[in-house]
């Protein structure tokens, strides 16, 4: 990997005592994590009687024995910082798709917190051991899922106090090709804006998906 000619084997991890022990100190260079779970960390769990698709979120007892995503973020930053001319990373909170495909409104709610968590220990990252002179911070999705906030016309959530569901109805159990929130942050974000050249009616100025790499290409050229 190196290029000295001597092999740098993968170290792989599956617990997740294994992946916060990754979050500080000395890492392996390689290292594959895969957490011992048939097909996502939480949101594919086993209901507990009585789950329904308007349940509050945390209604069935969270899995225990994975990570979560935002340690496993943590210990892929202490991973890929160990490079010193800098890294890539895209991280995906993916079953957010699958909620949504499912109509399910508390496993909705706990992967976006999910998301929301691995975006915060991103910041926290970049604000101590880089700054946002040096590191670009995306975020969006590849499409939406479920026209939560309905079409034609945009259907706003209703916020019903804490511990309640918002109000929210689901108007698809597919992915649509509404426009999504798109966030950049730090260098060389301002230059989307040069990429915004198109405009929606209700939205203002948007970006294309594949716009996104461009950019990206473009700074890894400079
Ligand atoms: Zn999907």
């Amino acid at each position: 990997m190196t290029g000295d000619k001597i092999p740098d084997p993968w170290t792989v991890i599956r617990d997740p005592e294994d992946f916060r022990a990754l979050q500080k100190g000395k890492t392996p260079k390689r290292v594959l994590g895969c957490p011992r779970i048939y097909e996502t960390i939480q949101q594919a769990r086993t209901a507990r009687n009585g789950e329904s698709n308007n349940s509050l979120p945390y209604y069935s007892p969270l899995i225990q024995t994975v990570p979560s995503l935002p340690e496993m973020v943590s210990g892929a930053l202490n991973v890929l910082d160990n490079n010193s001319k800098g890294f890539f990373i895209m991280i995906e909170g993916g079953a957010t798709d699958w909620a949504s495909h499912s109509n399910e409104k508390g496993r909705l709610i706990e992967e976006m917190t999910g998301f929301f968590n691995a975006v915060d220990a991103v910041v926290a990252w970049v604000e101590k051991n880089s700054n946002w002179n040096e590191t670009m911070l995306i975020v969006t999705g590849d499409h939406e899922t479920g026209l939560l906030w309905g079409e034609k016309p945009f259907v706003p959530l209703v916020d019903n106090g804490k511990g309640q569901l918002p109000g929210m109805t689901f108007y698809s159990r597919d992915h649509s090709n509404s426009l999504i929130p798109f966030f950049a942050k730090g260098a060389g974000s301002e230059l989307y804006k040069n990429f915004a050249d198109e405009y929606d009616s209700i939205r203002g100025p948007f970006i294309q998906n594949s716009e996104i790499a461009q950019l990206i290409h473009l700074l890894w050229l400079k």
